[in-house]
């Protein structure tokens, strides 16, 4: 595994790559990596004869000082749990700098509804974020296949019209949740939680598991409110929203209509540390 700093030196590397017609895939994280993490690098090993990962923990995607200034790393144990997956992997993990030559500042890109709900709405300026840095990334790499989880559905629908309206010319590829043994969601974020929140926080897995039961004999608004009934005994998650979405449009869904793909998405609080997750309903 090659570790790279500067664009220039990862972009011979991929050059030469190229020059030899290997196909490419990437996988953009903010490191802290876990299962998660790993599943989308595997899969990438698997469909690709050559996986660029990148860790880029990226300021104009954190609209909270906080959160940012708490973001895990542990660059040791990232690259051997990257060694430890396959030859094929490269890394590249690059100084602000490198990615913002030209000052942190995030674009402008016109991202339609999709970045005025959920995730948009309570983190503003976050997927313009977002797609500053993966423009940058998938510029700088050029691959074949760019790799992102379904965890953050949103983001993936986001950076899918993101790649279509620069002409980004990479098959932007979904991949499956991976959770913890109680259903909680992969996180970097997760190693924040104390041993008793992680617990508690599979309630998230759980809520959604029964938001998707309900959705067959009860309305979306009956369904939101039996959920927002749930978080309100438990003292320790603080429900910050829970929707149901057109799977494609993410317009929230009023009357059931079984012929359109539905998504219940969550965000919830525990102590301070935000937590999302979503699930298909049909
Ligand atoms: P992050 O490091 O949080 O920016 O995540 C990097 C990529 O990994 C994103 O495409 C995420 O959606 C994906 N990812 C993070 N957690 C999970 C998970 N539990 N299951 C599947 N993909 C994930």
């Amino acid at each position: 595994m090659q570790l790279f700093e500067t664009e220039i030196e990862f972009t011979q590397h991929l050059e030469g790559l190229r020059a030899d017609n290997l196909k490419i895939g990437m996988v953009p994280t903010m490191g802290a990596l876990h299962e998660g993490h790993l599943t989308l690098v595997k899969r990438a090993a698997l469909e690709n004869d050559r996986v660029v990962v990148s860790i880029f923990v990226n300021p104009t995607q954190f609209n909270n000082e906080e959160d940012l200034r708490k973001y895990p790393t542990d660059h040791d144990r990232d690259i051997g749990l990257l060694k430890g997956i396959s030859e094929k992997i490269d890394l590249f993990r690059p100084l602000t700098a490198e990615v913002y030559p030209y000052g942190i500042q995030a674009g402008q890109y016109e991202l339609g509804a999709l970045e005025t709900r959920m995730e948009g709405a309570f983190r503003p300026g976050h997927f313009q974020g977002v797609a500053t840095v993966v423009e940058r990334l998938l510029r700088i790499a050029k691959p074949d296949r760019a790799y992102f989880g379904e965890k953050d559905y949103q983001q993936l629908l986001i950076i899918r019209r993101l790649a279509q309206i620069k002409g980004l010319d990479v098959e932007i590829i979904g991949c499956p949740i991976v959770r913890e043994a109680n259903g909680l969601a992969m996180s970097s974020r997760n190693e924040r939680l104390s041993k008793r929140l992680r617990e508690k926080s599979g309630l998230i897995y759980r809520s959604l598991r029964s938001a998707k039961e309900l959705f067959g004999t009860k309305s979306a608004l009956e369904v939101k409110e039996w959920v927002r009934e749930k978080y309100e005994v438990v003292p320790e998650l603080d429900l910050e929203y829970f929707e149901i979405a057109d799977a494609t449009t993410l317009e929230p869904v009023v009357k059931n209509n079984y012929s359109d793909k539905c998504r219940a998405f969550i965000a919830v609080y525990a102590n301070g540390i935000r937590l999302i997750d979503n699930i298909a309903l049909n």
